[in-house]
């Protein structure tokens, strides 16, 4: 599917398609040419989130920037990132109130409210918190609240290490089952090589193919990165695609593209969606759930599982990599490692280690009447990971 929307005509009844929206601002857009905070790129936010609210639209903010203000407000000049994770923690603590007072404030000039969620990898990995933060969300847009996320920076030492607000937006997107996802970079969009090298570099209008285009971008990533976080906006938008949300990168440096945006023209990069009738708890098992450990099973086993759509039983089990609990989530994969399914976990980890290998009748045999059922994944609770 490549949907093109080169004329403003087409890109304005696209745009007033869009009822809700996730506008994922980066700590760059945020940030002056010093690297300080930068008011009036607040404002240009706020006014940017205002056209579109007036457009009758519900906006969503995925906001980082904690940091980088606790960085600022704390006197800390030296431009180099290699903080510690208490330091980070404790500059995010400083700057998150300052960031919420900003927004507040601009928004304010327009009579709307915010409200702060900030949330951590748990919360999205936990289906029922993941289900507790949608209702609050959706609450508040029914208060007319533009609610502002970001993660929770201070309380998640994982959080500062390994994830990125990018990947959040995305998943922010699919739980509050957005229309658009709109990610404000530093630069225009996605550019065919480095703009940076090259002159003649093409800003990419539409990404058909997003899976194939991310395979290709791992492998040139140098020619075809236009800043240093392309790649995660990339991902991002592939896990959004994966939930039938559409992204735009465009950027939110330059007031007059938010303009053009606003006035239905398209200045950036649109990522269309794979596919829009995904089922969302199956997207939220492949990319919300946290998985905890493997288990390896033989090609039978995987045979019955993708082409017989049948639940995963102990006979077909190989082995168990690592360590979770029953009702935890797993990666399912073949003897050389290669994930093939997601799934959730009828035992723990290591009850599936004694049960391995065995069929129904050997189980009983062997641990009695009732101990254990063969029934280690139901199909229910297995998704194809592709
Ligand atoms: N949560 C971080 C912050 O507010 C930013 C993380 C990111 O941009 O990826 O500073």
């Amino acid at each position: 599917m490549n949907k093109e929307y080169n004329g403003l005509n087409d890109f304005k009844k696209y745009l007033n398609s869009k009822k809700r929206i996730v506008l994922k601002i980066g700590t760059q857009v945020l940030l002056n040419d010093k690297d300080k905070l930068s008011l009036s790129a607040f404002k240009r936010i706020c006014d940017f989130s205002y056209s579109l609210i007036q457009q009758q639209k519900e906006v969503i903010l995925v906001s980082s920037g904690a940091i980088a203000t606790g960085k600022d407000i704390l006197n800390i000049t030296s431009p180099s990132n290699n903080f510690s994770i208490p330091e980070k923690q404790a500059f995010a603590a400083c700057g998150q109130a300052i960031l919420m007072k900003n927004y507040g404030s601009f928004f304010k000039k327009y009579r709307i409210k915010t409200a702060q969620i900030l949330l951590t990898k748990d919360d999205i990995s936990s289906r029922k918190r993941f289900v507790n933060a949608r209702s609050t969300i959706y609450e508040l847009l029914k208060n007319k609240v533009v609610p502002i996320i970001n993660e929770n920076d201070t309380i998640s030492y994982e959080e500062i290490k390994f994830s990125d607000n990018d990947h959040l937006s995305a998943l922010v997107s699919n739980l509050v089952c957005a229309d658009l996802l709109i990610i404000l970079s530093n630069v225009k969009g996605v550019y065919d090589k480095n703009p940076v090298l090259h002159k003649d570099a093409k800003l990419i209008k539409t990404i058909g193919n997003i899976r194939g285009f991310i395979e290709d971008f791992k492998e040139t990533s140098k020619s075809l990165q236009g800043t240093g976080g392309m790649k995660s906006k990339l991902y991002a938008s592939y896990i959004a695609a994966g939930a039938g949300i559409d992204t735009i990168i465009i950027s939110g440096k330059d007031k007059r593209n938010l303009d053009l945006f606003v006035n239905g023209e398209l200045p950036g990069t649109f990522i269309p969606s794979l596919n829009n009738n995904i089922n969302k708890k199956k997207h939220w098992l492949l990319f919300g759930m946290e998985k905890k450990g493997q288990i390896v099973i033989d090609s039978g086993a995987i045979d019955a599982i993708i082409n017989k759509n049948k639940s995963l039983l102990a006979s077909g089990i190989l082995a168990v990599n690592g360590e979770f609990k029953k009702g935890e989530g797993v990666y399912i994969v073949n003897a050389e490692g290669k994930i093939f399914s997601i799934g959730i976990s009828n035992f723990d980890s290591k009850d599936i280690k004694r049960i391995k290998g065995l069929k129904s009748y050997e189980i009983k045999a062997k641990f009695g009447e009732g101990a254990f059922s063969a029934l280690v994944v139901h199909k229910d609770k297995l998704v194809t990971a592709d």
